[in-house]
């Protein structure tokens, strides 16, 4: 059995964040970074560029070899973790390897999750996660002529657009109303879904998929309401769910994701958890949730580091905030906290603007004079300093009449002040 100082499993922005926070502090211990995969760190988000052939394959690496060597850490690879151990913080790989760590960060990242579709099993579709899923679908969608994809959040509408940009008939179905559920309400999704119209993007949101199964060709799908499609190529992209199943018997706590607490520590003493794995606070304070974006695996991956390590300098996590940036066929759009206010909820205030003819769109949402969410498609609005104002809790009372005449310029001041 070897054994190491730190042990993290998983070696994408969670893992490397983690890596890079502990080697601030600590430039000697030993560390193994692993990773079920055959490749280098590399990035999800790529992923989509590299189905269109945009990109190569490679240029969705994070690190190179050298990069990794400078670092003093060693890079093992097909080393999938099957089981942990709490109490002696050992770590069991498929290969029949055991590792023996002092401290251990979990980093594992999340998978599609399939949903309950009848047939689905039968039809022979892809889903869009790894790097061989990327070049998987590359490959056939060469051949293809059509393409549907189930699911209209940031994956899926990737992916349809990328498809699409090939010259593929792209047809996208989703179950709810519209789409980018997650961080657009209807009127801002009913822009998006414009713009994908006219770049012959077929869309049927607010359709439910009824049967999908193998045709001569590639797939068939039924939906309703709606119709039966036939299709080349099927993408399914109907949400992600945690990679957890190596902990079923660990007796780690464990919900949706790994439960952490406000330093990303597990029900484990020495285990520490980030990244889409994992099921931290939420910013508005509602619970422990998965946040699924690479923001919050970046933070959670350098907050646990730095509690690994006992930086002094480590803040706690102040909660899981929704957040995204979203360029699509040319245009911008980007999303911070809140986009949909509680119904029952009456205690928000919402300023919104939208110019369907300028294919333009912002809205602000204030909870007691902050801000708690703001919005926008081709919006003349920086999301990082509306980030910061939700982030900060800014008290907008005094001021909210300017900011609302000018949000980009009484959000800068006010940051600015607030940084000196
Ligand atoms: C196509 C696509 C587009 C995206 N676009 C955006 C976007 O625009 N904006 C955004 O914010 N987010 C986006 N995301 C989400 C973002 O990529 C993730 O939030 C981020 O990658 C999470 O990082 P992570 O380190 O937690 O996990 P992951 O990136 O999932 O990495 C998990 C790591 O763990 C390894 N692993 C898994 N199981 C095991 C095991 N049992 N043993 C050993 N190793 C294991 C994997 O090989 C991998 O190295 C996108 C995701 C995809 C798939």
């Amino acid at each position: 059995m070897s054994q190491v100082k730190y042990l993290i499993a998983g070696s994408s922005h969670a893992g490397l964040s983690a890596l890079e926070a502990i080697r601030m502090q600590d430039g000697e211990g030993s560390i193994i970074l692993l990773t079920r995969e055959k490749y280098l760190p590399y990035s999800p988000t790529i992923l989509p560029y590299v189905v269109s052939g945009l990109v190569e394959a490679k240029e969705a690496f994070l690190r190179d070899e050298e990069a990794l060597s400078l670092y003093g850490v060693e890079f093992k690879r097909n080393a999938k973790v099957v089981s942990v151990e709490p109490q002696t913080r050992t770590v069991k790989l498929q290969t029949g390897e055991s590792i023996q760590c002092e401290k251990l960060l979990l980093a594992t990242g999340a998978r599609p999750m399939l949903p309950p579709i009848p047939g689905l099993e039968d039809a022979p579709y892809h889903v869009l996660r790894t790097l061989d899923d990327a070049i998987g679908l590359h490959r056939v969608a060469q051949k293809a002529k059509s393409a549907i994809v189930l699911g209209a959040g940031l994956i899926g509408m990737h992916a349809a657009e990328n498809l699409a940009k090939q010259g593929r008939k792209v047809t996208v179905v989703e179950a709810m109303p519209h789409v980018l559920p997650g961080y657009f309400d209807e009127q801002a999704a009913s822009l998006v879904q414009r713009v994908f119209s006219e770049n012959g993007i077929r869309i049927f949101a607010g359709s439910t998929v009824t049967h999908a199964g193998a045709s001569k060709s590639g797939c068939l799908v039924s939906f309703e309401p709606g119709e039966d499609l036939s299709a080349d190529l099927l993408v399914v992209a109907t949400g992600v769910k945690p990679n957890i199943d190596y902990l079923t018997k660990s007796g780690i706590a464990l919900d949706e994701g790994i439960l952490l607490d406000e330093r990303m520590r597990t029900s484990a003493e020495g285990i520490w958890a980030a990244g889409d794995v994992a099921q931290a606070q939420s910013f508005f304070g509602d619970g422990k949730r998965i946040n699924a974006i690479l923001p919050n695996a970046v933070e959670q991956g350098r907050i646990a580091g730095m509690d690994m390590v006992g930086d002094q300098a480590l803040k706690p996590f102040p909660g899981g905030l929704p957040m995204n940036t979203y360029r699509f066929m040319g245009h911008n759009a980007f999303s911070v906290g809140m986009s949909q206010v509680p119904e029952a909820d009456e205690g928000y205030e919402v300023k919104q603007v939208f110019l369907p003819k300028n294919l333009q769109y912002y809205k602000l949402v204030f909870k007691e004079g902050r801000l708690v969410g703001a919005s926008g498609i081709n919006a003349n609005m920086d999301p990082g300093i509306m980030l910061q104002l939700i982030g900060r809790k800014v008290d907008l009372k005094g001021g909210k009449t300017q900011f609302l005449a000018s949000p980009i310029d009484t959000g800068r001041v006010l940051m600015s002040r607030l940084w000196r």
